[in-house]
């Protein structure tokens, strides 16, 4: 699984301010609480002030801070496996640390999440809403199958994106995560199946390319790190105006999936407030460059909504619309949320959607949300948890 085109993905990190001597800047991107990473401190001082969170930092980034903290630079190997592979929530369970040592850097954050609420579906999908450091609380799902293990991750707290027929859009949006924000969640699912991640889908809540430094951060810790393949991630994105261009310059191995939703203009401004702002024309254009940029094929999701975008004629329009492009077609039956009253179509209007995008020659797939018990779908569960707390 793990990705092995190391040397071009160590550039597009260091690009990324990841390199050695540019430890105090990554990951902060526009996170607020962040607070600087300190270096150094006196092993005496009794509390050491507060760190930016260790999590998301290299092995020869945690090999520095160990050696800034008057350690051998062997512990800094031995900090890095136990963050990421043994799942350390604190440097005072690191049982391999001199006992002095660790109590003086106790106060120091590795960066873990706490367990606000979980919820397993019959379908045995996990629906997490993690708590951070500032209380804020964001989804994470854990899709079980016989040979995966998918993790679906937010990439922000809220979304201010407002698509129509999406819970999160409609609770509003707080900030953008921080890398370690977002690595966390595959080591929590992870933790918790017991069990190795083997697929992440950036599908969660928020829109990744509104935080593309810090999505990218946690993408090449995530692969170079914890050991997941590029190859294995999925990156959606409702499309922002240069931002998929600016993505393809990290020549990431991930799949990119846009959120495509209708097979014209006026039906995607009414789902997508952002589309009035980016035609559909524009996106595409944006879409078959990337595809010349990275050589990799997109994948177009689209939501089918019962008597919104789901009929023959829109299928036909669609097929017209990705006629000659390398992409594949995923269709996503709608999920009902309580905030929107569209409807899922039936089957036999979904298959006949289905059907005339094949006669087109247009690759396409349905996907079935699991979690429905569980509130799994798009921003449900912590909408229908924390309402009262949402701005
Ligand atoms: N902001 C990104 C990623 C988060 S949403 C994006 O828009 O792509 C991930 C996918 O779930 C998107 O395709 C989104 O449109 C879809 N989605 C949101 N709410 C949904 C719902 N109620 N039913 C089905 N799909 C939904």
């Amino acid at each position: 699984m793990v990705n092995t085109n190391r040397s071009q993905e160590s550039g597009a990190r260091s690009q990324e301010g990841r390199g050695q001597g540019d430890k105090r800047t990554r990951g902060q991107g526009s996170n607020p609480s962040h607070q600087p990473l300190v270096t150094s401190h006196s092993p005496h001082t009794p509390h050491p002030t507060p760190h930016t969170p260790l999590l998301g930092l290299n092995q020869a980034q945690l090999t520095a801070w160990v050696q800034a903290q008057g350690q051998p630079a062997y512990r800094g190997k031995q900090l890095y496996d136990w963050i990421y592979h043994k799942g350390a929530r604190s440097l005072s369970e690191i049982s391999v640390f001199p006992k002095q040592w660790r109590s003086s850097v106790e106060n120091v954050s590795i960066g873990r999440s706490q367990i606000h609420h979980r919820t397993v579906a019959p379908d045995e999908t996990v629906k997490y809403l993690l708590q951070l450091a500032d209380n804020q609380i964001v989804e994470t799902v854990g899709i079980p199958t016989d040979k995966r293990l998918t993790v679906c991750v937010s990439t922000q707290v809220g979304c201010p994106m407002a698509c129509d027929f999406c819970a999160t859009g409609k609770g509003g949006f707080r900030r953008n995560l921080a890398p370690h924000e977002i690595i966390d969640q595959v080591l929590t699912v992870q933790s918790n199946f017991q069990r190795r991640v083997s697929h992440i889908v950036f599908m969660g809540m928020g829109e990744p390319l509104l935080n593309t430094e810090n999505v990218v951060a946690a993408i090449q810790s995530l692969n170079q790190d914890v050991g997941i393949g590029q190859r294995c991630m999925t990156l959606s994105t409702v499309g922002i105006p240069g931002r998929i261009l600016k993505l393809a310059k990290y020549q990431l191995q991930v799949t990119l999936a846009v959120s495509l939703h209708a097979s014209n203009q006026a039906t995607r401004e009414k789902l997508i407030p952002s589309a009035q702002k980016y035609s559909l024309h524009d996106l595409l254009s944006e879409c078959r460059e990337y595809v010349r940029l990275t050589g990799r094929r997109v994948t177009f999701e689209y939501i089918l909504l019962a008597g919104v975008n789901d009929g023959i004629k829109q299928a036909a329009e669609l097929a017209q619309l990705l006629r000659g492009f390398q992409s594949h077609v995923n269709l996503i039956p709608y999920n009902p949320i309580r905030e929107a009253d569209y409807q899922r179509p039936s089957s036999s209007q979904i298959q006949a959607f289905v059907n005339v995008l094949k006669q087109q020659q247009i690759a396409v797939s349905v996907r079935y949300s699991r979690g429905l018990e569980a509130e799994a779908a798009c921003g449900q569960l912590r909408a229908q948890q924390l309402q009262p707390s949402l701005g």
